[in-house]
């Protein structure tokens, strides 16, 4: 898929319309909109049933499957693992979800929760992969991948149709980057519908994948470390087909952010705009409030792609506590405007 077709993504909508939250909120926020100097607005993927985007590609994926499938598998850092079990749950297939020690536990006990599988398995999302390809080679499962997949790159194209039905006068996105298949499958859609919006992928500073792989022209590894992004965490894989040039081809920008930024903008979106949301769903803002965007953005939305954030995290930083990383402690600072 060099190319997505947007009648793909017309596809994915009409087949995912009874799974996942279409036409998900989108909202103004007047105290980033002052920043950004125009009109700023927040698309709340947080409205999923599984609390994040992801659920629109997973579910395309999922429902396209063969009649005769008997169960699905992917590694995930925690909400397409969510995703793919919800959607495996309403088609009555087993799902076996394979994830590393990173991912929080709010995530593992939601996917459990709706009845799947998960196994933990090792330091890295690499490592989680290696197992649900195994399930799929040995054992007759169907694997659906967390980003790198023309169906579920198609499934998260339906956020950019949303966008240019609501606001064709959109000229900035900023987008959440990880694998790339959210970011990837916006762009490739909304350029195809208006080639002139600016799309930005935000991702954090440290194993920033996509970033580090558009760079060097080919998709390198990264170490993974502790984030309160921790849905942004994790390679985009040595042999990506699909994401990756989506991805090259595409992103005007990718903007990078620190962990304080992320940690600021999530005290934003709660106090200024009173969501919870996920420090991955928070980026957008991040990388405005921080003055990574620069001046005339035009009306701008940023994707706010996740709210499963741990609760206890969650109102340490609205508190304005610390925060401990993996081995590093990361600064508390209360709110003000
Ligand atoms: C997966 C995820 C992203 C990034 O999506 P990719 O397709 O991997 O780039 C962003 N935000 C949240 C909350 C996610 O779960």
């Amino acid at each position: 898929m060099s190319a997505l077709i947007l009648a793909e993504v017309l596809a994915a909508r009409r087949r995912i319309s009874g799974v996942a939250t279409l036409g998900t909120p989108l909202v103004p926020s007047p105290f980033l909109g002052a920043l950004s100097g125009g009109d700023f607005l927040l698309k709340l993927e947080i409205a999923q049933a599984t609390g994040a985007f992801k659920l629109r590609g997973a579910a395309n994926a999922v429902l396209g499957l063969p009649q005769d499938a008997t169960g699905v598998t992917c590694c995930s850092t925690g909400n397409h693992g969510r995703a793919v079990a919800y959607a495996a749950a309403r088609r009555g297939l087993k799902a076996v979800i394979c994830m590393s020690r990173l991912v929080p536990e709010a995530k593992v006990a939601g996917i459990r929760a709706l009845g799947a599988e998960a196994r933990i398995l090792g330091e890295s999302q690499d490592e989680a992969q290696i197992e649900s390809r195994r399930l799929a080679d040995e054992d007759g499962f169907c694997e659906i991948p967390p980003f790198d997949d023309p169906r579920v790159i198609a499934g998260q194209g339906t956020i950019g149709l949303e966008l240019m039905e609501e606001r064709p006068d959109l000229e900035t996105l900023l987008v959440p980057l990880s694998g790339g298949g959210l970011a990837g499958g916006i762009a490739a859609t909304v350029k195809q519908i208006k080639p002139s919006v600016r799309i930005i992928g935000v991702t954090m500073d440290r194993g920033a994948a996509m970033y580090q792989s558009v760079k060097a022209g080919r998709p390198v590894p990264v170490t993974e470390v502790a984030s309160l992004a921790d849905s942004l965490g994790g390679g985009i894989g040595g042999e990506n087909r699909h994401s990756f040039a989506l991805c090259q081809r595409y992103l005007d920008d990718i903007v990078l952010v620190t962990e304080d930024e992320i940690y600021r903008a999530m005290q934003v979106h709660y106090f200024e705009d009173r969501l919870v949301c996920e420090g991955a769903g928070a980026v957008g803002a991040a990388a405005l409030v921080a003055g990574k965007l620069g001046r005339d953005l035009g009306p701008t939305a940023s994707i706010v792609t996740g709210r499963n954030v741990d609760m206890n995290v969650f109102t340490d930083i609205v508190s304005g506590r610390d925060v401990a990383l993996g081995d590093v402690t990361l600064e508390g600072k209360p709110y003000a405007a």
